[in-house]
């Protein structure tokens, strides 16, 4: 199976497409076919644990790895997720949803399924493509994916992550856990500037040519670990079928009656992934993308015009706080092929817009229904279901249960709300909605506190070690030092 880009040609391997991240002419790399699981291999899957799950949904879409492979990578990435299995699902049966919890990795975020198995991805890939010197990330965070990059890279062998986040443009929660990250590869700066300073910096150290020779002569290429990479996409395929192999064991659904899936979406990854698995053979119905305030997406799928001119909001949903949803341009190749993508592409980024035709709108939305919800929907959602199933939802998930709220119901399909974040990690905005008093209203240990008495909630370990862990990274430089920063946190001259 191979892969291509969507803005044509530069026909890849799996292992290649991993390599680059994204294509040289600046497309996404997309499967130039799916490959589809039988009916009895997807049934097969609830008899596995969940390594072996995603390492069986892997080898269909990454064939240039072995089973073996890819099994031992799955083993060591999910050993590092709280409880027995990474990504349980519970029933709600007021609200009448069941919920797949995402959010038992590292950094109590969905993005840990995908981030804990990318690197080693990348470093077998690498080695396959023939490249042997360490592989050195390097990424700009505004507080959560730095956090989750450095948990996923750490003491990963022949790679290194950088972080460089902006000094007090993060919360002290955030800070804290990239402050304390333990192993021997990760690096953490502090950069004297604002977000965008930080992601410009960045951004110039990848075309700096005397930063990457100087890299070079070190044995160390530059890489990132970008959402659009395909090892980060796969990975959030096998999810979607281990869900879907637990609901047909239990005959929750089948594929006469699929499961609708509703996920809170901001760059489309994850919401694309469960397409995916959809048309390689998941029992999966209908795909709600539910959107914040910045609504973009809902938007688009109602009108076929995806308009970018608009304000942005800042919501207390900040990981779907998203204008332009990078990943969409991956269904697009499926809707409009290479040249409509590169149409579209080029009159997004002069114009701001671009619009579907009336046939192509109907495929979007043959597959996809859509809604948002702001932030006092938001706020409303956590506090009702809490009163009917006593379950606590972060802001994150709420929008998506506020959207299904407002969506038609079939009493004969289960639904699935996916639910990207740990209530912990947006603690006070959660006592907030569920009228819990803070002494302090932005502090989110205390609120992990209140949380735990009064709703009866156990507070997640990698929360928990935050307050006992030491400070590991104390690197800071000026914007216009980030490459001498770099080099000098390599060497293991500061941080
Ligand atoms: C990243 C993120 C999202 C959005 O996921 P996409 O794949 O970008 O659509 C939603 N919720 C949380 C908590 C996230 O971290």
């Amino acid at each position: 199976m191979r892969y291509i880009s969507t803005r044509g040609g530069d026909e890849v391997s799996s292992a290649r497409a991993i390599v680059r991240g994204i294509a040289p002419d600046g497309g996404l790399y997309v499967p130039e076919s799916l490959p589809v699981l039988s009916r009895s291999e997807v049934r097969a899957l609830a008899d596995m644990d969940y390594p072996s799950r995603a390492a069986m949904i892997l080898q269909k879409m990454l064939p240039d790895f072995t089973g073996e492979e890819l099994l031992e990578m799955a083993r060591k990435a999910y050993a590092r997720f709280e409880g027995d299995f990474p990504c349980p699902a519970r029933e709600l049966e007021k609200t009448g949803v069941r919920v797949l919890e995402l959010f038992h990795g590292p950094t109590m975020a969905f993005k840990d399924m995908a981030l804990q198995m990318l690197p080693h991805l990348l470093r077998s890939a690498a080695l396959k493509t023939g490249e042997k010197r360490e592989i050195a990330i390097l990424t700009a965070t505004s507080g959560d994916t730095g956090k989750a990059a450095l948990e996923g890279f750490r003491d990963c062998e022949g790679t290194s992550v950088t972080v460089f986040y902006p000094k007090g443009g993060v919360s002290r929660v955030q800070e804290t856990q990239m402050v304390t990250s333990r192993g021997e590869n990760t690096h953490v700066i502090a950069v004297r500037g604002n977000f965008d300073d930080a992601q410009t910096g960045v951004k110039r150290l990848f075309t700096d040519e005397k930063f990457i020779a100087h890299m070079n002569e070190k044995g160390r290429v530059l890489s990132s670990a970008n959402s659009i990479n395909l090892g980060r996409l796969a990975p959030q395929v096998a999810y979607y079928f281990s869900a879907a192999a637990d609901m047909l064991k239990e005959g929750r659904a089948d594929w006469d009656r699929p499961a609708d899936v509703c996920v809170p979406t901001g760059n489309f990854g994850n919401i694309l992934a469960c397409w995916y698995a959809k048309r390689m053979g998941a029992p999966i119905g209908r795909l709600i993308c539910a959107s914040n305030a910045n609504r973009v997406l809902t938007d688009f799928i109602r009108t076929g015009v995806y308009d970018r001119r608009r304000e942005f909001f800042k919501t207390e949903s900040p990981s779907m706080d998203i204008l332009i949803s990078s990943n969409l341009e991956r269904f697009l190749w499926e809707i409009g092929g290479a040249e409509k993508v590169k149409g579209w592409m080029t009159s997004l980024s002069r114009d701001g817009v671009f619009r579907l035709d009336e046939k192509e709108r109907q495929i979007l939305s043959s597959d996809f229904l859509c809604g948002c919800a702001d932030d006092g929907e938001t706020m409303a959602e956590i506090k009702r279901v809490y009163e009917a199933d006593g379950y606590v939802l972060d802001p994150h998930t709420a929008v998506a249960s506020a959207v299904l709220r407002g969506l038609e119901k079939d009493p004969g399909r289960t639904v699935l709300l996916v639910s990207t974040a740990s209530p912990f990690k947006f603690g006070p905005v959660v006592c907030l909605s569920l009228g819990i008093g803070l002494s302090d209203p932005a502090d989110a240990f205390e609120a992990a506190e209140r949380l735990k008495e009064t709703c009866g909630l156990s507070v997640p370990l990698p929360f928990e070690e935050l307050k006992s862990l030491p400070v590991r990274h104390r690197a800071e430089c000026g914007k216009e030092d980030m490459g001498e920063a770099v080099l000098a946190a390599l060497e293991g001259r500061a941080g």
